[in-house]
């Protein structure tokens, strides 16, 4: 027999999680948040080594993401701004690729870069002022590559640029994902910043628990199977929710508690955290292999940006890797040292490894026609509702809302 526990059971503590538990603690609703891991943050989380804050994965909050806006306090995060653009390793050194309306004084330079032609960096202009228009979820669904070639885009600024760049932002540098997540994200880099917290991503789940009673996260709590509104948990116990089980944890995940859910697929990525004595670029910017050269895609000096990443007098180099789950982490950490030695010079080998992060689900795949719905239902009947990054799309944007609008969901049935 199981006791009824809860009115509204959450598995999984993540974004998504977080979102759903805020919005049904707004209502006043009882609520119980269940997660397998030791905190909350799901994907986000930050690890402290010597000193130095690891994301665990890189990546970065953009400030023009319209539901974070709403759901998180900015100011209280003491975030830090990348400088826009990227710094492009092509032939042999380092480009800065920039944007002509935030950095005027920087076009210049960017439009003599062999990155692509002046008529490319017209078109990356134009872009941006497109997508600052149009509502990127409505535009007709292509992949991205087939989106840039109809733009009009040099295959050679698709090659030294939008591979990398994407390949970083999407982990798809085959461009294969869905070009309304293109459109969305371009439109985000064009209305805001990309931003690290002071003391690492993890800031922002640990700001969202933060509102929440402590008591109601029930933290190292796996969740076994789901049979209607009753949860068997990995240690054998059961708990029953009298309304509803909104299931928040990642695609794969959730296909596996749920039948009526769907695997998304997965796109993978490594990160390797380097100690170095001192920064290998002066500028707060992202950088990316035009080249091609692999193992490294993209990389940055995150305590460049935010200085908390790293303790005084030193310098934390993360260094992403699309995929990288084959190698072990100090084979990988030897040939991407060997790489960036020809792009920072021999004091690269002195560079300590501190941390890897091979994320295997890292973003759910978002290859057409995964976006032709851009809010897939958080409904599933029966008191069964579901929510996460792969309802929405892969983002801290798509985790946030898709919580909220699944909270409301139940919110709403509760009402009827
Ligand atoms: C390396 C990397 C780089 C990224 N880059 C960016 C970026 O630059 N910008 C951006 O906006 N987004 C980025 N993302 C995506 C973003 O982090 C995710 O979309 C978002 O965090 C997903 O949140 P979620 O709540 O949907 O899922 P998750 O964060 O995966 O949370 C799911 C939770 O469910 C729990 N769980 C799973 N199964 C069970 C179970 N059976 N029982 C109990 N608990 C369970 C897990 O422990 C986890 O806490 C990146 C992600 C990664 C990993």
């Amino acid at each position: 027999m199981s006791a009824a526990d809860t009115d509204v059971l959450i598995v999984g503590g993540g974004l998504a999680g977080l979102a759903a538990a805020r919005a049904l603690e707004d209502a006043d609703v009882d609520w119980l948040l269940l997660d397998a891991a030791d905190a909350p943050g799901g994907r986000v989380r930050t690890d402290v080594v010597d000193g130095f804050a690891l994301d665990r994965g890189f990546q970065v909050l953009l400030t023009a993401y319209p539901e974070a806006r709403e759901a998180l306090d900015y100011d209280a995060l003491d975030l830090h701004a990348f400088l826009p653009g990227a710094l492009v390793r092509v032939e042999g050194s380092l480009r800065p690729v920039s944007d002509p309306f935030r950095l005027p004084s920087r076009a210049l330079r960017s439009a003599r870069a062999p990155i692509g032609s002046l008529a490319d960096k017209l078109r990356v202009a134009s872009l941006r002022r497109r997508v600052r228009d149009e509502d990127p979820f409505a535009v007709p669904e292509q992949t991205t590559l087939e989106d840039l070639r109809a733009l009009g885009f040099s295959e050679r600024i698709i090659d030294r640029f939008f591979r990398p760049f994407l390949g970083g932002v999407l982990l798809d540098p085959e461009l294969a994902t869905s070009n309304r997540m293109f459109r969305f994200v371009m439109k985000m880099f064009a209305e805001g910043d990309s931003v690290l917290p002071a003391g690492g991503i993890e800031a922002i789940p640990t700001q969202l628990a933060s509102h929440l009673p402590a008591a109601r996260l029930r933290m190292g709590t796996a969740v076994a199977a789901l049979h209607g509104r009753e949860a068997t948990l990995a240690d054998g116990d059961e708990l029953y929710a009298r309304h509803a089980v909104l299931v928040a944890t990642d695609g794969p995940g959730a296909a596996t508690l749920l039948e009526e859910v769907d695997d998304p697929g997965s796109r993978a990525t490594t990160t390797l955290y380097f100690a170095a004595e001192r920064p290998p670029v002066a500028e707060p910017m992202l950088i990316l292999d035009g080249d091609d050269s692999g193992p490294v895609n993209h990389l940055c000096v995150p305590s460049q940006i935010a200085p908390g990443y790293a303790p005084d007098g030193a310098a934390l180099v993360s260094a992403s890797v699309v995929e990288g789950g084959g190698l072990r982490a100090e084979a990988l950490a030897d040939a991407v040292r060997e790489q960036l030695r020809g792009w920072f010079g021999p004091g690269v080998r002195t560079w300590r490894l501190l941390g890897a992060y091979h994320v295997a689900h890292a973003q759910p795949a978002q290859d057409p026609p995964a976006l032709a719905e851009p809010v897939r239902a958080h409904r599933l009947g029966a008191g069964r509702y579901v929510a996460g990054d792969h309802r929405e799309n892969a983002s801290i944007n798509g985790a946030l809302r898709s919580g909220r609008r699944a909270a409301e969901a139940v919110l709403a049935d509760i009402a009827a």
